[in-house]
């Protein structure tokens, strides 16, 4: 063993000493040179270390030059590098770099940094953003809410998949309906009124105008509010929303929008059209048969009594009052019947909550129709029941203005409004509270009324209706009680028929 290891020194100092004397190096080598003897060591001019990149793998070769080769003096490139030296076994500490080479992990790194991180953060976006839309999904009322133009272009989506080829029918089916209130849902509310084509104006009335309207091929009525009135609007809106009103005597409603444009609000109220207009129109140029005036007398109270009464439970409705009763917010339907609307004024109460809600609307009802309390401002605002009372004093007048265009024996009377020859044409609070308080005067029946049995129940209704004092006129449901059984005189004959 002892021997072996002599051995090898003696050799080495032999190699060296050789080199010495030849004028070569000794270096050491890698086992791939062919030179390269079994200690590791190669004899030649120049010792060196090289790297070559092949198929990304770097292959590290050292060994012994017998030439100065121009590798030797090169730059150190992406795939080839090499570094020679010129005494012994100088290239045992001789080391190299290729380009690239050490930053190779290091860029990976950055590499999947530069993926993973923005796709991580996509992920964690969408991940965030479906989390909010399923919850804004879970939690959207079905109920209308107010002032939601916020709510941007959602309608679009509604557009297509609500809507369709839907009619206003299929629409306002019930199982399509908010389940509270009369309306529609409040997107489709909206997408309904901005698919709408104004056709033309039907009416000016004091706060704005009534177009007629399109929407896929069917005939809807816009009123249209003017800026001054919009707490008008907002009262109706409400009401149509909060409370179930369908009644085939209670003007149909369809959707209610707010639209900003040119800085301007515009206010919109969609109802079904009535081609025969309002009953005031109506009576300007149409003369009743008794039947037809007992038929829009009955209906009229029909819808006047769905809204004084309140309905309990689910399907239920607060009472309300209207008003602003006048022949001018009563709509005339094709098959004779009426439908009262314009609830801009109306005041709601719920007996269960004993609460009252007067809105805060400041205009006030139409001066020739308001009842004696309301113009010597003796009205009880706190008690629901005086409003009531008011509305059907209004009721009376109506029914006049229709007892006068009902031809009886072939005589009949132009139509005019209630104390059309006591007050002028615009009367002033002034004159109509000294024409209906102070003189305490009435609407003229006339005569020919008595000569017909059904027209002189209506005349001693109307009385009943103008009482000075409130709680002695007839109620709602009175009327339609006495109208109805008037009507069954009627049924009669063509039951036998
Ligand atoms: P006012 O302020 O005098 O009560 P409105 O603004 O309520 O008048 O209506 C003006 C007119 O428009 C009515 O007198 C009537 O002729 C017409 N009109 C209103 N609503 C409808 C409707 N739903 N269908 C057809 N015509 C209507
Ligand atoms: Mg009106």
């Amino acid at each position: 063993m002892l021997q072996g290891v002599l051995m090898g020194i003696f050799l080495m100092i032999l190699n060296l000493s050789r080199s010495f004397i030849a004028g070569e190096l000794t270096c050491l080598c890698d086992k791939q040179g062919s030179k390269c003897r079994e200690n590791s060591t190669c004899s030649g001019v120049l010792c060196f270390v090289s790297k070559h990149r092949a198929a990304g793998e770097i292959i590290h070769r050292i060994g012994c030059l017998e030439k100065e080769y121009e590798t030797c003096r090169g730059s150190i490139l992406e795939n080839f590098g090499m570094k020679c030296c010129s005494s012994n076994m100088c290239n045992l500490n001789l080391t190299i770099q290729l380009e690239g080479e050490g930053q190779m992990g290091l860029s990976l790194k950055n590499l999947l940094l530069m993926i993973l991180v923005p796709l991580f953060t996509i992920v964690l976006l969408a991940v965030l953003v479906g989390l909010v839309l399923w919850k804004m999904s879970q939690s959207q009322p079905r109920k209308m809410q107010f002032g939601c133009d916020e709510l941007g272009d959602m309608d679009f989506i509604l557009k297509s998949s609500v809507i369709g080829d839907s009619t206003l029918e299929d629409l306002m089916d019930d199982d399509c309906t908010t389940g509270s209130g009369s309306g529609l849902p409040f997107l489709v509310q909206r997408t309904v009124a901005r698919q709408i084509t104004l056709a033309e104006c039907v009416g000016k009335g004091r706060y704005g105008e009534v177009w007629r309207g399109i929407w896929h091929g069917e005939n809807v009525a816009v009123k249209i509010f003017s800026s001054r009135d919009e707490q008008s609007w907002f009262r109706e809106t409400e009401i149509y929303n909060t409370v179930l009103l369908r009644h085939d005597n209670i003007l149909g409603f369809i959707a209610s929008d707010m639209t900003s444009r040119n800085s301007s609000t515009q206010l919109w109220l969609i109802t079904h059209y009535h081609e025969h207009g309002s009953l005031y129109d109506y009576l300007q140029c149409t003369m009743l048969d008794v039947e037809t005036c007992l038929r829009l007398a009955s209906s009229i109270i029909c819808g006047l009594l769905h809204l004084h009464v309140e309905i309990f439970g689910t399907q239920g409705k607060p009472a309300i009052a209207h008003r602003d009763l006048k022949s001018r917010n009563i709509l005339v339907k094709n098959n004779k019947q009426c439908c009262i609307a314009d609830l801009g004024l109306a005041v709601m109460h719920s007996q269960s909550s004993d609460f009252l809600d007067i809105g805060n609307n400041p205009r006030v009802g139409t001066k020739r129709y308001m009842a004696p309390e309301v113009l010597d401002e003796q009205i009880r605002m706190d008690c629901f029941e005086s409003f009531k009372r008011t509305d059907i004093w209004a009721y009376g007048l109506v029914l006049w203005e229709i007892a006068r265009r009902t031809v009886v024996n072939g005589i009949v009377e132009d139509y005019k409004p209630p104390f059309f020859d006591m007050v002028p044409i615009d009367p002033s609070f002034e004159e109509m509270k000294k024409v209906v308080c102070v003189d305490q005067q009435r609407p003229t029946i006339p005569n020919r009324l008595y000569s017909d049995q059904t027209l002189s129940a209506l005349a001693k209704i109307m009385k009943e209706c103008w009482f000075q004092s409130p709680p002695a006129r007839l109620t709602a449901l009175r009327i339609k009680k006495t109208l109805k059984k008037l009507s069954s005189s009627f049924d009669k004959p063509k039951q036998n028929a």
